[in-house]
């Protein structure tokens, strides 16, 4: 797991409105980080930039040390987790999650055992062969989950990842991700603009504003903030 550093950092996508606005912030290895603010504030453009997706238009963002826009894609080692699942429609479960261990060009025998690993840490232990159509919403998202995690991920980036599923599915699913997230030690940067659900998750939170950081901070002082 790595630590995270971002150090004034900005995105203009027109060149003029900074979706991003100067931010400062480091999360720490094996923190629960999240980033918390309405529809707008810069989030998703936030852990795009962490990922590598986006370039900062100013700042720099560190990940275990590196510029991560100087890193090579295939060595950026973090798994990402997506509100819509974004699974391959058309392939299995297990063809699903070894993916990315594919790309990497593992042996047939490795593949085989780590993604019988991480379908029995997200509890998919016998949904191998089925597609993502077979499966319920929260039976996808743990099927994303078991993808981003089975390649051992130094951080993993969540974006609105319980969004699409009905409240109580909710709440059962924060409390896996969290056990998950603490079992492997990994880096977790969620995005969410649930406050309660942030609440419920984290170590810290970044409450995000129109591009800026109002506040980072635990639960317990996001909470009790005038
Ligand atoms: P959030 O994730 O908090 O909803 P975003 O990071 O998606 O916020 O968006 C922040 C701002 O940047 C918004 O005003 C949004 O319209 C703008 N924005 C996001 N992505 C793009 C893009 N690819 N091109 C232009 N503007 C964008
Ligand atoms: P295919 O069309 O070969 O049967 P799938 O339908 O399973 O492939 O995959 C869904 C889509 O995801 C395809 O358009 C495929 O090209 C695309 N895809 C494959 N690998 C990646 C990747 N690493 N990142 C994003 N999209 C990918």
């Amino acid at each position: 797991s790595a630590r995270i550093e971002i150090a004034g950092v900005s995105k203009s996508y027109d060149g003029a409105t900074r979706a991003v606005d100067a931010i400062d912030m480091t999360i720490e290895p094996g923190e629960f980080f999240s980033l918390l603010g309405p529809s707008g504030c810069g989030k998703t453009t936030t852990l795009r930039m962490i990922a590598g997706f986006e370039m900062p238009s100013e700042g720099i963002i560190r990940v275990g040390g590196a510029d991560i826009t100087r890193v090579p894609a295939h060595k950026r080692d973090m798994g990402m987790v997506f509100q819509n699942y974004a699974l391959f429609p058309h392939r299995t479960v297990r063809e699903n999650v070894a993916f990315g261990l594919r790309m990497r060009g593992l042996a047939r025998a490795a593949i085989a055992k780590k993604v019988d690993e991480a379908l029995a840490m997200v509890a998919l232990t016998g949904f191998e062969d089925r597609m993502p159509g077979q499966l319920s919403g929260g039976q996808q998202q743990r099927v994303a989950l078991a993808r981003a995690i089975v390649i051992e991920p130094r951080v993993l980036l969540c974006d609105e990842p319980l969004g699409a599923l009905d409240k109580k599915l909710r709440q059962s699913m924060q409390f896996e991700l969290k056990q998950l997230q603490k079992k492997l030690g990994v880096t977790l940067v969620f995005v969410t603009h649930d406050q309660e659900e942030a609440l419920a998750m984290s170590d810290r939170i970044a409450v995000l504003s129109r591009g800026k950081i109002e506040q980072v901070g635990t639960p317990v002082e996001i909470y009790d903030r005038p």
